[in-house]
């Protein structure tokens, strides 16, 4: 993700805390409330410009959807398109992916998405990736029984290496597709990293792993 100094985008997000939510660790276990209903909640991890999750919490109105990204300078240009299209079923955080279980708790989140995260190629950056073995601990303790990790990505590598780190973790490996584009997948939503990758020619590979109920 490029990043460009974007010194307004602090106070764009303290301006609309109702959907950038700060202090979200008050809410642990109380998102519900946030939401006002008990629809389930799904939250993307390094949800980036937003394109995606925008285009799913507004597919899919019964569904809670929280994205979480770690810089402000990317994060508020998601925050724009939720401002502008004033979806009540959707909330961003501005934090760490790491720190997930100060802001949910056991059993809380219904699904995750991961979608295009960094590669971190190099073996000395493995436990960066957000499909490392501690973060698939991490995802367990805040998901639901059987909760699911829906994962795409246009990094063959990272791909490969996510397949092995979820089948090694005992994760159940469903729907897989080496060329989401052209596979009979309907009702993909497309993220802005998706929409660059795969208008120069790049396949996207896709997989859901399942957690053991
Ligand atoms: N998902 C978006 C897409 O497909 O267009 C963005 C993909 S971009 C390559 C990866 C994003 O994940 C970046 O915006 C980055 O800041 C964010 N990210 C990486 N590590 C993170 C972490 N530990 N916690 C939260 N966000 C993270």
């Amino acid at each position: 993700m490029r990043l460009r100094h974007k010194p307004w985008a602090s106070e764009y997000i303290a301006e609309h805390s109702q959907y950038a939510i700060a202090n979200p660790e008050q809410y642990k276990g109380k998102w519900h409330e946030i939401f006002g209903n008990n629809n389930p909640i799904h939250i993307e991890v390094g949800t980036g410009k937003g394109q995606f999750l925008t285009g799913m919490a507004q597919q899919n109105p019964d569904i809670n959807y929280i994205g979480i990204e770690l810089f402000d300078s990317v994060i508020v240009a998601a925050l724009q398109k939720v401002v502008e299209l004033q979806l009540p079923n959707m909330k961003l955080l501005n934090v760490n992916a790491k720190d997930l279980a100060e802001y949910f708790d056991n059993n809380e989140i219904s699904r995750i998405y991961l979608n295009f995260s960094d590669p971190w190629p190099k073996p000395r950056h493995t436990k960066r990736r957000l499909t490392y073995k501690s973060f698939l601990s991490l995802y367990e303790k805040i998901l639901v029984k059987g909760g699911e990790i829906h994962f795409k990505t246009d990094n063959q590598g990272l791909f490969e290496y996510s397949l092995i780190s979820f089948s090694e973790y005992g994760l159940e490996l469903k729907f897989l597709s080496l060329d989401l584009h052209n596979s009979h997948f309907e009702g993909n939503i497309m993220t802005e990293y998706e929409e660059k990758f795969s208008s120069k020619g790049q396949r996207i590979y896709r997989v859901e792993a399942k957690y053991k109920n």
